[in-house]
């Protein structure tokens, strides 16, 4: 109910919007109703139930009955729109999140499709109403009402479907602002020059600003600035800002620019989908490579990189840290009794439990077949013997392995090493927590010992 009255309202308003900037007796150059309506339909699915349809309608009817239209006249119009929106989303409803969102190469033609489909129902209404109301022709209404509905659409859709928050990268260097404003400042800078310049070539002068903002901006932002760049080339057009590029005063001239610019909108957007599918397969792959797909954490090379950045900034700042080399005792056995897919299991719920005893900024690695490493940053030596104590503790729980058929418990020893301050590197830290490990399995393990050094200071 909430959401039937929100998308009455919303449709109401966007009408309201439309009319105000409606050339006298001509259709709207802006006509957003439509392409918000379809948006909310597809963002928010409470707004998709047939009390919504109708609310959305009684929006539509009460926009051109307040402004003073003809009764018929509202109908026809109000037809048209339901219509067009009703055909678009009965296509897009269809199609997958990912393609909805334009996180797909294929969401573009996808998109392009509907809102086609949508465009050529709503002319059927046009090729009917256009001689009806405005004395013209059955083709020229379909072309006419088929071309404002798509540019409408091209410009407004896409911006609803990838809406979301946008925030600055956190620690952006004077050379990344350079790099994250320059599009922006291209595409403005073109836009000015074109209606500078002029002539049949001008409204291409943004495309190549418009690409660029593609390759580096997120895809809400490339959406945003394309769909500034269409309303702002669709109302420079028809208010005839462009010298000699089209004669708005004929429809064709009409249909011939907002076509163009729709379909020049369409290259940038088709380039920032399948730029988001790209970034995904990256991420994907760097996930893969960098992570042991049987504990999910960092595996031996991943571990050293990410270790090693993080010990040359504390040692930068003389922070102590310390290293925790990890093994399970007798773990051959289990795979003995239990069977290798056991083990994995095992080793899995050992990583999973290790995990529970750090904060987010330790580093946590497997660096051999049962063997983990940590780092543990900003951490005296006091502090990490109780990080230490803690994964004992928690992994000497008993574990329950396939689908709770085996019950058992395991153990491990630890070997640490701690700098409090002194500047070491990882390999140095790493070597000594694994002398430390190799007493603890000496000395009984289930049990964690500290660097050699580390207690001879102590015992001093
Ligand atoms: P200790 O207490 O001295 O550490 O004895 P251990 O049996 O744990 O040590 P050892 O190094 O002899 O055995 C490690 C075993 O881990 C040998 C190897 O077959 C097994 N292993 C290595 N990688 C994997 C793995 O990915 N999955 C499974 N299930 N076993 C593995
Ligand atoms: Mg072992
Ligand atoms: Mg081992």
């Amino acid at each position: 109910m909430p959401a039937a009255l929100l998308i009455g309202a919303v449709v109401l308003c966007a009408c309201l919007v439309g009319i105000y900037t409606r050339p006298v007796d001509f259709l709207a150059t802006v006509w957003p109703a439509n392409a918000i309506m379809l948006g909310m339909l597809l963002r928010f699915p409470a707004t998709a139930k047939p009390f919504g349809w109708v609310m959305a309608a009684l929006g539509f009817l009460a926009a051109d009955l307040l402004t003073g239209s003809a009764l018929f006249k509202t109908l026809i119009l109000t037809a048209a729109n339901l219509v067009g929106v009703g055909g678009a989303y009965f296509l897009l409803r269809r199609y997958s999140r990912d393609t909805i969102r334009l996180k797909t190469p294929e969401s573009i033609p996808l998109m392009v499709a509907a809102i086609g489909f949508g465009a050529f129902l709503a002319g059927l209404v046009g090729a009917v109403a256009n001689p009806v109301l405005f004395g013209g022709s059955s083709l020229g209404g379909w072309s006419f009402w088929f071309v404002t509905e798509f540019a409408n659409y091209v410009a407004i859709l896409p911006v609803m479907l990838t809406a979301r928050w946008v925030s600055l990268p956190k620690s952006a260097s004077r050379m990344d602002m350079l790099r994250l404003t320059l599009p922006a400042l291209a595409l403005v800078a073109s836009c000015a020059v074109s209606v500078q310049i002029g002539g049949p070539g001008a409204i291409a002068f943004p495309v190549p600003a418009l690409l660029w903002s593609a390759i580096v901006y997120p895809r809400f932002l490339t959406v945003l600035l394309t769909s500034i760049f269409s309303f702002w080339s669709l109302l420079a057009l028809s208010a005839g800002y462009f010298p000699n590029v089209v004669d708005v005063t004929t429809e064709s001239g009409l249909i011939s620019m907002r076509l163009g610019v729709s379909l020049i909108a369409l290259a940038p957007m088709m380039l920032a989908s399948a730029m988001a599918k790209q970034k995904r397969l990256i991420g994907e792959l760097s996930h893969l490579a960098t992570h042991d797909t049987l504990s999910g954490v960092f595996n031996r090379g991943a571990f050293q990189e990410e270790a090693a950045t993080a010990i040359r900034s504390l040692n930068c700042f003389s922070q102590p840290f310390a290293a925790l080399m990890i093994d399970i005792d007798h773990f051959k056995a289990i795979n003995d009794r239990y069977g290798h897919a056991a083990g994995d299991q095992v080793i899995a719920i050992a990583a999973a439990r290790i995990n529970t005893c750090l904060r987010r900024n330790d580093i946590v690695g497997r660096v051999g077949g049962e063997e983990f490493a940590v780092l543990l940053s900003k951490c005296r030596r006091s502090e990490a013997l109780e990080v230490a104590e803690r994964i004992r503790s928690v992994f000497a729980q008993t574990m329950t392995l396939n689908d709770d058929t085996i019950s058992l418990t395991v153990t491990l020893s630890v070997g640490l090493a701690a700098t409090e301050g002194a500047s070491v590197d990882l390999d140095t830290l790493l070597e000594k927590a694994d002398g430390a490990l190799y007493r603890a399995k000496d000395l009984g393990r289930n049990r964690i010992e500290v660097h050699q050094a580390h207690r001879d200071e102590d015992a001093a």
